[in-house]
């Protein structure tokens, strides 16, 4: 009876996950990036550590766009305000559990959302592409130069969710928070309102579903090093690690 029971439970939630959100769009990936995030899967397995210091730092960056802002938009940012961090998170759900990365930065609108992170927008990104291809992969000498991005997330969670809320601006006094999925192994990706509504401040949250193969990820002391191994060179805004009670 129990297992009949827990039959149930399965099809149900399986439903619950290909429903798709109130208001959602389905966009597809440039051929480019769909290259890229494959490309960045199959040559980093043995470094899969690298996907937390490309989260650290777009996050840094996040944050230091919107130092910038600030500088001329006063509304962005008050004088002084102290909250300007980042904060790596362990929270309960899915199989094994999430990771969150967290910041107060500038944010994604829901159009920048499905450019920055489905587009290739960024410059050398296609350069890094026929380098790698020709190379047979990207050896970490080819990553030092390009860096690998928002991609490398993909390395250790089948499923990334990207909720992001812009700051109040003159022109843009009323933002909506919005969130980006995308899973690994697919060719497109959804962008919708957060149903939890702008829930964040100001600016972006990535959630990573850890899968039980991947359980090392939400090792505190393992995350713990890697963000002192990166912040101590390369970011300038405080890293929180909020450990689970
Ligand atoms: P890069 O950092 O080299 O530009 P990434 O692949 O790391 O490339 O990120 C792609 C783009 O997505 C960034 O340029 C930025 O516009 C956007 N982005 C990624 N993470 C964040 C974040 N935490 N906050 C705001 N924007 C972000
Ligand atoms: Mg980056």
């Amino acid at each position: 009876f129990t297992s009949l029971f827990l039959g149930i439970a399965t099809i149900v939630g399986t439903l619950g996950l290909a429903q798709t959100e109130p208001g959602a769009e389905t966009f597809r990936y440039e051929s480019d990036i769909t290259r890229l995030r494959s490309l960045v899967i199959h040559s980093l397995y043995s470094h899969k550590d690298v996907f937390l210091r490309e989260l650290l730092s777009n996050a840094n960056d996040a944050l230091e766009k919107l130092r910038l802002t600030s500088l001329t938009d006063r509304d962005v940012m008050k004088a002084g305000e102290a909250n300007v961090t980042i904060e790596v998170r362990l929270d309960e759900g899915g199989k094994t559990g999430k990771l969150v990365i967290r910041d107060t930065g500038i944010g994604m609108s829901k159009d920048e959302l499905a450019r920055n992170l489905g587009t290739i927008a960024r410059s050398g990104t296609s350069e890094f592409l026929k380098r790698a291809e020709e190379g047979g992969g990207a050896d970490g000498n080819l990553i030092g130069q390009f860096g690998l991005g928002f991609y490398s997330c993909f390395l250790v969670s089948p499923t990334v969710r990207v909720s992001s809320l812009p700051p109040v601006t003159s022109s843009n006094p009323n933002p909506i928070q919005h969130t980006f999925v995308s899973t690994s192994s697919g060719d497109s990706f959804e962008v919708f309102p957060d149903p939890r509504g702008n829930t964040l401040g100001r600016g972006t949250e990535i959630v990573l579903d850890i899968q039980e193969d991947e359980k090392e990820w939400l090792s505190t002391s393992r995350l713990k090093g890697l963000i002192d191994k990166h912040s101590t060179f390369s970011t300038t805004f405080p890293i929180y690690m909020l450990e689970r009670k």
